[in-house]
């Protein structure tokens, strides 16, 4: 479902991804882990489009999104078609400060797909009701809590129908009181959908609980990957070894 291959990123002399290798099969559920700085986000943003890779291929579902390959041409109305198949949440919700709940659900939908409003609304609705929060939906964000407000997001990327969803440190902005509650409505998806997950998290629990695979990322690449199990428990690497005595 994902696929990059030979993709590398840089920002000025900070070569943030080298030669980057890494395929997420369809359904999967893959955490990234590994130090801040080592260029985890920045593997999220590529797909959404928000950065553009230096060098290599990435794919989604079996369509170039980037091509940097020699006398490659990318097309950016085919670029946009693919980039909605994926929705991301991020780690500052990023809702419609102005806008309702039920709004901030429905724009997109009705504005990107041309879904009519009584449909987007029904649908709304219902994602509301998935992630608990259907009795607020006139409420505007401020009125609700983080965990509410990143509950919202959820509903709000879901509401797009995506194929591969993307969670970026999602609940490193709340109080801790109020993580449970998001990671519940990601826990749930995970277990119950078909949709492709690759997350980027500091909650190792989470990460094991949830996932099909880890990978342990460093420097802009991956040093170890496998089952949650595998790497979480009994990791190889030293420098695994090392970021895990140090975050748990
Ligand atoms: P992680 O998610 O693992 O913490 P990031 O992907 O956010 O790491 O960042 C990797 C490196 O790239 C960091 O050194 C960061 O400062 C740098 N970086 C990320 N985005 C930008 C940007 N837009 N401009 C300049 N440097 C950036």
């Amino acid at each position: 479902m994902i696929s990059f291959s030979g993709v590398g990123k840089s920002f000025g002399d900070n070569h943030v991804l080298r030669e980057l290798d890494l395929t997420v099969a369809p359904g999967e559920k893959v955490s990234i882990i590994g130090p801040s700085g080592s260029g985890k986000t920045t593997i999220l943003r590529l797909l959404m489009t928000l950065e553009n890779p230096d060098t290599g291929l990435i794919e989604v579902d079996g369509e170039p999104l980037w091509d940097c390959r020699e006398g490659a041409r990318l097309d950016a109305k085919k670029q946009a078609e693919v980039r909605r198949t994926i929705g991301m949440v991020f780690q500052h919700f990023n809702l419609f400060p102005h806008m309702t709940v039920l709004d901030n659900v429905t724009l997109s939908p009705v504005q990107v797909l041309g879904m009519s409003r009584d449909e987007a609304g029904q649908r709304a609705v219902e994602l509301l009701q998935l992630v608990g929060l259907e009795k607020h939906m006139s409420h505007k964000p401020g009125q609700l809590s983080g965990g509410q407000q990143q509950r919202v997001a959820i509903a709000r990327a879901l509401a797009m129908r995506p194929k591969v969803m993307l969670f970026d440190e999602v609940t490193s902005a709340l109080d801790p009181e109020l993580i449970g509650e998001v990671l519940a409505v990601i826990r749930d998806l995970a277990h119950t959908t078909a949709m492709t997950m690759l997350l980027v998290t500091h909650e190792m629990r989470f990460a094991e609980e949830i996932s099909d695979r880890v990978l342990m990322f460093d420097s802009g690449a991956v040093i170890e990957s496998g089952p949650p199990s595998q790497i979480l428990q009994n990791p190889q690497h030293e420098r695994t070894q090392r970021f895990l005595k140090a975050v748990l």
